[in-house]
């Protein structure tokens, strides 16, 4: 459906991609250029669906660039390979909502478009920072993790329960109204 109204510049790009479908709503695009991958979805999703569960296939002690953060000392690692090609985004249309092992829509995703996610939403500390170009007026350019931003801004995001509760607690410290 959204090829169909892409400009022609855009429907170059789309058509140079290659696409492997991975599931039954979504499938990767590989830029033959970068060989970035990102995750697309082939079925529309509303707010607040949920798009597909989260099987644990491990929980690691320390964070690397596949993990999800439960809490302090544990970092999940997902069944379903293709959740690693949900991008960042600071504007993002997915939220993993760890505490009840569900990703879920934020806001509607339509058939073709990427799946993204703000990885300081579960992640207090990345393993591996990076410089973001997901091009949104919301671009908070260095993802570092939520240790890193300020609560203003990380509550304007959907959180993780154990994310929240560290930065609620920060929030109280420094005397500031928390918006629950
Ligand atoms: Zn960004």
């Amino acid at each position: 459906m959204k090829n169909q109204i892409f400009s022609t510049n855009e429907e170059l790009t789309t058509s140079q991609h290659e696409i492997t479908k991975v599931s039954s709503f979504a499938e990767v695009w590989e830029c033959p250029l970068t060989g970035e991958k990102s995750l697309h979805a082939t079925v529309n999703f509303f707010p607040g669906e949920v798009i597909s569960n989260l099987i644990t296939k491990e929980i690691l002690k320390y964070p690397n660039y596949l993990t999800v953060q439960l809490n302090e000392q544990e970092h999940i690692m997902f069944t379903s390979e293709f959740l690693h090609y949900i991008n960042h985004s600071c504007d993002p249309n997915v939220f993993f909502d760890i505490t009840n092992r569900v990703a879920t829509c934020l806001r509607k995703i339509e058939v073709g478009e990427e799946m993204t996610f703000f990885y300081p939403s579960t992640e207090w500390s990345m393993a591996q920072e990076f410089d973001c170009n997901c091009g949104t007026q919301a671009c908070l350019e260095r993802i570092q993790g939520a240790a890193h931003l300020p609560p203003a801004i990380l509550q304007s995001y959907q959180l993780s329960d154990y994310i929240k509760q560290l930065v609620f607690k920060e929030v109280d410290e420094t005397n500031l109204m928390a918006d629950k």
